[in-house]
């Protein structure tokens, strides 16, 4: 089942093409990871996959990009509701300056998912493999927690409000070894219900999680007189 259908992506910053052609789905139920060298796109690209590069005002985006079928950039789609839907894990972790359980709550609050929040909440970090280290301070700021806890929270986070997808920018990058075995693991756990999408510089990480891999890769654009722009070879 495919998740998301990418068709002859581009996106540019102002006039600048940063990628260009980029075609390739991504899978239910896959970690599909994309790699490539620093400055190629995946970071870009992976922004597009819940219009988060709608918050940078000079970024446009070209081609089709559909999410279940649907056109993820049809005028009728709201990018705020997208953004909620599809969750974003980054390189550092970002928890609101708010109680654990509240980081947690926050969205389901927001979209007012039915049923009691202490299980919405206990659900979600379970999912996040959480619950255990933190079921006796989840009153306790966020920022108290280690940072692999941290990112776990930022996982649960997004896992609270029932997506399919979860989008990764490099979640490991900033973390000791064993955090990142730690989702890693998780990430292998996850995928029987969701699926993943991974941005990574580290090829054993890769190697390790993913299912599918997209190779980014920097060529040069004659017809735009030899500039770069990343582009996908699978
Ligand atoms: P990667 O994630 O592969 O390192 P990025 O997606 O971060 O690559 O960047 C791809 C290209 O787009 C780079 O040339 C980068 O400088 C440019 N770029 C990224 N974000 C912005 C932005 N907000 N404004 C302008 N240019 C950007
Ligand atoms: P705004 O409504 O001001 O445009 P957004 O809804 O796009 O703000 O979200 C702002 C920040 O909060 C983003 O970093 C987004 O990833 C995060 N965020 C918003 N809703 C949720 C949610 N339900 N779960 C996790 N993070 C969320």
């Amino acid at each position: 089942e495919k998740v998301f259908e990418i068709k002859d992506a581009s996106v540019a910053y102002g006039g600048a093409t940063a990628v260009k052609g980029i075609s390739f789905d991504i899978f239910k139920n896959d970690v599909t990871a994309l790699i490539g060298p620093s400055g190629c796109g995946k970071s870009t690209l992976l922004r597009c996959l819940n219009r988060m590069n709608d918050l940078i005002p000079s970024a446009s985006v070209g081609g089709t990009i559909l999410y279940h079928g649907q056109d993820l950039y049809a005028p009728k789609v709201d990018p705020v509701q997208v953004r909620k839907m599809i969750g974003m894990v980054f390189q550092k972790p970002n928890p609101f300056p708010k109680s654990i359980y509240d980081n947690i709550a926050f969205g389901p609050r927001v979209l007012g998912m039915k049923g009691s929040m202490d299980e919405i909440v206990e659900r979600a970090l379970r999912r996040g493999a959480l619950w255990d280290e933190v079921k006796d301070r989840l009153k306790e700021n966020a920022f108290g927690m280690s940072g692999g806890q941290q990112q776990r929270l930022c996982i649960a986070r997004c896992l609270a409000i029932e997506p399919d997808v979860i989008l990764m920018d490099e979640p490991c990058s900033a973390l000791d070894p064993i955090s990142t075995h730690k989702i890693e693991d998780l990430m292998l756990e996850l995928k029987e219900n969701y699926s993943i999408v991974i941005v990574t510089h580290n090829m054993q990480q890769a190697a390790r999680i993913s299912d599918r891999t997209a190779f980014f890769t920097v060529e040069l654009d004659d017809e735009a007189g030899g500039k770069r722009h990343g582009r996908v070879v699978e």
